[in-house]
């Protein structure tokens, strides 16, 4: 089924307000098979309006106006929409006493009304969160046409509860995907570990870069969620095969419980472990990152923010003779500091993490975003030097990127995953 969504409102076409409504639409649209092949901005202008709507009527199987559905002057979408798809406008009494009821006690002025006048025979979509319905008919050429309000309070719940449920029956299919999540290999070696299975059609593999990560997305479609889905697992399987230890979480896209720091917690818990920092460089973001998540105070006994040698010294028992002999980033110093962490805590991981953020501070044989990492399990300490590359050069993405990289050595201690970087 062939969608396309028309967005009404000059305040849209002059980039006041953003058009939320229409993403949230095309989302909601797609898990449900149809596919939204245009999307279009028209102004408050009946004119132009009309001439945007009878273009998607000759070519979608389903158009959908959203705004302009309220009680001024400038509010046309309906009158246009009737006119063009050959309907005539009559009162809906529902509508006319749900608006009577939400006014109840208060001035209400005569225009209030004409937001129960609806196209003939349509399907009335409740407006639970505001006046005006929206409403579903097919046009004179038999094409489904949907009228939705434009504020997302009233827009998002009417296209969730209302619009979707009464859509379904005209779909011949559902969506399903999965995110497949990867730490420590770049877009391009995925690509190419992956580039047969980014060439199928469906299930579809679509590569997303985050900042320092890199998702994958498997969408399939088929009649039914189960089958769907079936084709969706067998696809990330393949896929997550490919990419090795890099995946660190296969998991429905949007689920909350995805991100690396979730991932570590749910490891460690899991497992019964417990980890302490210490952390010079990244001066308690990677504490702040792993409380983010709820039930990290099972896992996580303390960490130390550790900027001076003094302190590395003093709470970490970082021998003076390291720091003065290699300097505070180094691998001996990272190393030190782990151990020290995990003896001083009691916890079963050690952490300890040192570099140069930036942007002053670098020199040629310690440049900005060198930085060390290290993991100490009792049994082994190890070492990871990471040397950001020049577009994460930020302070802020050198910082970041060090925590995700401190919480990725600790998924593979945890998991028994080797520790050396990945080839990228
Ligand atoms: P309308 O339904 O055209 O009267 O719009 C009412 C208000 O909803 C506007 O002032 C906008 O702030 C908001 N709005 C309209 N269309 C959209 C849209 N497509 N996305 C997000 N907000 C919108
Ligand atoms: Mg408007």
């Amino acid at each position: 089924m062939k969608a396309e969504i028309i967005s009404v409102g000059t305040e849209l076409l002059l980039g006041h307000t953003i058009d939320t409504d229409a993403a949230y639409l095309s989302q909601e649209l797609a898990v449900i098979g149809f596919d939204v092949l245009h999307r279009c901005t028209v102004g408050d202008n009946r004119g132009r309006l009309a001439e945007s709507l009878r273009q998607a009527l000759g070519r979608s199987d389903l158009v959908v106006l959203i705004g302009g559905l309220g009680p001024t002057g400038d509010d046309l979408t309906k009158e246009t929409a009737a006119e063009v798809c050959g309907k005539h406008l009559v009162m809906d009494e529902e509508s006319r006493s749900r608006i009577e009821s939400y006014f109840r006690g208060r001035e209400c002025g005569e225009s209030q009304w004409k937001q129960a006048m609806l196209p003939e025979g349509c399907h009335v979509l409740r407006n639970d969160f505001g006046t005006a319905p929206g409403c579903l008919f097919r046009s004179g050429g038999g094409c489904l046409v949907a009228l939705l309000p434009g504020p997302p309070s009233e827009c998002e719940p009417m296209v969730r509860h209302m619009l979707i449920p009464a859509l379904r029956r005209y779909s011949d299919s559902v969506i399903a995907s999965l995110m497949i999540r990867t730490f420590g290999i770049g877009e391009g070696a995925a690509a190419e570990r992956t580039a047969d299975l980014m060439q199928s059609e469906n299930p579809t593999v679509a590569p997303y870069a985050k900042e320092s990560e890199m998702f994958l997305r498997v969408t399939a479609k088929a009649a039914n969620l189960q089958a769907a889905e079936s084709m969706c697992r067998a696809m990330a399987e393949q896929v997550a095969a490919r990419l090795g230890h890099c995946v660190y979480d296969v998991n429905t896209d949007g689920s909350s419980q995805s991100c690396l720091e979730q991932t570590v917690v749910r490891l460690l818990t899991e497992r019964g472990l417990t980890v302490s920092f210490a952390e010079s460089c990244t001066g308690g973001l990677l504490a702040k990152r792993l409380t983010d998540v709820p039930g990290a105070s099972s896992v996580l006994h303390m960490s130390f923010v550790t900027y001076a040698n003094e302190a590395k010294h003093q709470l970490l028992g970082v021998p003076w003779e390291l720091l003065e002999q290699y300097g505070a980033v180094s691998e001996p110093v990272a190393r030190a500091m782990a151990e020290g962490v995990r003896r001083v805590s009691g916890s079963s991981i050690g952490v300890g993490v040192t570099g140069i953020a930036g942007p002053d501070g670098g020199t040629p044989e310690k440049p900005v975003g060198l930085v060390y990492l290290a993991v100490c399990d009792g049994t082994h300490t190890w070492v990871r030097r990471m040397n950001a590359p020049a577009r994460f050069k930020s302070r802020a993405s050198i910082r970041f990127r060090a925590a995700s990289t401190a919480l990725d050595l600790v998924r593979r201690c945890v998991c028994g995953l080797p520790m050396e970087e990945e080839p990228v």
